[in-house]
């Protein structure tokens, strides 16, 4: 397709990455097939080509309006589509450029940019949030209905492994995962020291920026992202071999820091070697594997991949693969590829879109009876444990309870 970006992204790096996608979209539609908003609502601008349509023509600096934010605010970024198209149109990083332009054409109502300065003055800074969190808990039975299962009370982290190895890698703390499941990060150090490798967090690494990236401050996911790329070639310029970062979307918010960074000249460099060390602890233990001590709890799984595990990395099986080398017996799931709906802050945005797609997860997940659902990422965890009938936990917890001593 002809495309010619106008206006403030003309003559840039985001724009000729945003030129260059529009140029690879042939329409041919192929991408709705797998599009769970355009399943929901079988509407074309609820569907990636619609969806490309509307930034095509703010980007070419049409007039935007709210129709065209709405439906822009509905996707997911879930990526599914990318897997369907023949034209391998980058479909997330046209997202990524086109967002805060429709935002400028269309300006939010003053509730809809107070809900999202919230949820980034909340979730970025990971001590507040505890302290939030700590604070909601007690009055929990008030809190709204799309909240309350997000504060659960969190499962004790237990011992974490004193460095000892020769190999060094580094942990992300991470900001919402760290204070409502400080377990996940305990449990990944431990499976780490069983197979020698010291897991250390950076200390001025918290989150990774993706939830201001995504929701209204563009430069606020930006500055987050210098400060970690300061902070890990620190870290991998001292001997530590890979970035772990055991949350999935985390991960891929990493891995896109060269694109979001490419227009800075100090940084666009560093930003790639950061990109390219980031890795999910699948791959870690993968080439490490882990031994078996004793045999699971509860063998009979369903383990959910996050779409920032299946789309992009391409790593949707490994989890499972590597539960079944350990005694765990993961169930067949139908319709893998939808996304539950979580998505970052999207089931907090979105509750009516994201409730529904968590309905038809859940049925699909337990299809297979199984006794509790592993996944890779904690806002899928979160979501997905308001509403299931058995335990949803982070695989790397269910590997901990069998291989470490
Ligand atoms: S499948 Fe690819 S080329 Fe076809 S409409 Fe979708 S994005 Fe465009
Ligand atoms: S990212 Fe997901 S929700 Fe958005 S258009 Fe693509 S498939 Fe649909």
């Amino acid at each position: 397709m002809r495309a010619k970006i106008a206006g403030p992204l003309a003559n840039t790096a985001a724009g000729a990455i945003a030129e260059q996608v529009l140029r690879a979209c042939v329409h041919c539609g192929m991408c709705n097939a797998t599009c769970p908003t355009y399943q929901l609502t079988g509407d074309e601008l609820d569907g990636p080509r619609g969806r490309i349509y509307l930034m095509k023509q703010v980007l070419e600096g049409e007039p935007a309006g709210r129709l065209s934010q709405t439906h822009l605010d509905r996707c997911l970024g879930c990526r599914a589509c990318e897997t369907t198209c023949p034209s391998g149109v980058d479909y997330h990083s046209l997202y990524d450029v086109a967002r805060p332009a429709v935002d400028q054409a269309a300006p939010r109502p003053w509730k809809e940019r107070l809900v999202r300065w919230a949820i980034r003055a909340a979730f970025v800074h990971p001590r507040r949030l505890s302290i939030l969190m700590s604070l909601a808990r007690r009055v929990r039975f008030a809190a709204p209905s799309s909240l309350r299962g997000k504060l659960a009370a969190p499962r004790s982290p237990g011992p974490t492994p004193a460095p000892r190895h020769g190999r060094r890698m580094s942990l992300l703390h991470g900001c919402v995962q760290a204070a409502a499941a400080p377990a996940i990060n305990a449990a990944n150090r431990r499976v780490f020291d069983s197979v020698g490798i010291d897991l250390v967090e950076t200390p001025a690494v918290g989150c990774c920026g993706a939830l201001s990236f995504h929701n209204g401050s563009q430069a606020e996911g930006r500055a987050i992202a210098r400060r970690n790329i300061d902070a890990w070639c620190a870290e991998l310029d001292a001997g530590s071999e890979a970035i772990v970062a055991n949350a999935s979307g985390c991960a891929a918010f990493i891995r896109d820091y060269g694109d979001i960074l490419a227009d800075d000249p100090h940084y666009a460099a560093r930003a790639r070697r950061v990109a390219g060390a980031v890795k999910d602890p699948v791959e870690i233990l993968k080439a490490n594997p882990p031994k078996a001590v004793r045999a699971p709890l509860s063998a009979r799984v369903a383990v959910h991949p996050p779409c920032t595990l299946r789309n992009g990395p391409e790593l949707a099986d490994a989890p499972a693969e590597l539960l079944a080398t350990l005694g765990f017996e993961p169930q067949p799931i139908r319709d893998a590829h939808l996304c539950c709906g979580s998505a970052g802050a999207y089931s907090l945005l979105q509750p009516k879109f994201a409730n529904e797609l968590r309905k038809a997860k859940v049925e699909a997940l337990t299809g297979g009876e199984p006794q509790e659902i592993l996944t890779a990422n904690i806002g899928c965890m979160m979501h997905l444990a308001e509403a299931s009938p058995v335990p949803v936990r982070h695989w790397i917890e269910a590997v901990d309870e069998v291989v470490s001593r």
